[in-house]
């Protein structure tokens, strides 16, 4: 679904992203782990343009993202995104949250898109919050709406970037959950974590990043059990 080629990124004099090489397949969750710094956000911001590559090709779907004739609102509707702060419309209720870009972007009627907000709402298990601003939730509970947000696009791919991370310790786990039942259902799934034990029992395959490139990539079995490079080891043993 995704085929990320030689993908490069510079911030000024910063060579960041240094020739990465990934494909993401329908259906599959692919998590990213490595040191703070390596690359791993800029990574997720390249694949859906909110930063656009020195150089290099992503393909979603067979075609170049990075031509002039594609376009960004259609991609960014393919592909949604989950930030570490939620970034939720502070104005307006949860259900509001969840149809806004689906009445303007995808021209839903209202009704139609209240609907599909509340359905996905209620799969996230927030439901009986659809009136609740922002302000009256949880962090854990705004991760939700925000992920129920994202499912409300209808997606090929959602790209979660450390989803967790900004949560109090106790709410991290119903995150998790949410996110595992996507996963059950086959939803096509990028998630950079700092979340190990997630990570080894969510992933088809876990890429490890280190100083802008992929250092290793395997199944959660190979790179917690038997990682080959020595800075997988090295990584591990500092987090584990
Ligand atoms: P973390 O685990 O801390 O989130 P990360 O692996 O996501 O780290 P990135 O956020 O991708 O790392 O950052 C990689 C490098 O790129 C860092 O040195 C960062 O300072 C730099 N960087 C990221 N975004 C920008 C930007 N907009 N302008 C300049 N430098 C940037
Ligand atoms: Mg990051």
């Amino acid at each position: 679904m995704i085929e990320i080629k030689d993908l490069h990124k510079d911030f000024g004099k910063n060579h960041i992203l240094k020739g990465v090489n990934l494909t993401i397949h329908r259906g599959e969750v692919v998590t990213i782990i490595g040191s703070s710094g390596s690359g791993k956000s800029t990574l997720l911001r390249c694949i859906n343009m909110l930063e656009e590559p020195t150089s290099g090709d992503i393909l979603f779907k067979g075609d170049s993202i990075l031509s002039d004739e594609y376009s960004l609102s259609q991609l960014r509707t393919h592909l949604g995104m989950v930030f570490q702060q939620f970034n939720l419309f502070e104005n307006k209720n949860a259900l509001q949250n969840c149809v806004i870009g689906q009445v303007q972007v995808l021209k839903r009627s209202q009704k139609e898109a209240e609907k599909i907000a509340m359905d996905n709402l209620c799969k996230v298990g927030m439901g009986e919050f659809q009136n609740a601003s922002p302000k009256q939730l949880s962090g854990g509970q705004k991760q939700r709406v925000a992920i129920a947000r994202a499912l409300s696009m209808n997606p090929d791919c959602l790209l979660f970037d450390e989803p967790t991370s900004a949560l109090d310790p106790e709410m991290v786990g119903e995150v998790l959950k949410t996110i595992r039942e996507l996963a059950a259902e086959g939803l096509t799934m990028v998630v950079v974590t700092h979340e190990m034990g997630f990570a080894k029992d969510v992933s088809d395959r876990v890429v490890f990043m280190d100083q802008g490139v992929i250092a290793e990539e395997n199944t959660p079995e190979e790179i917690f059990n038997h990682p080959k490079e020595l800075r997988t080891k090295e990584f591990l043993k500092r987090i584990l």
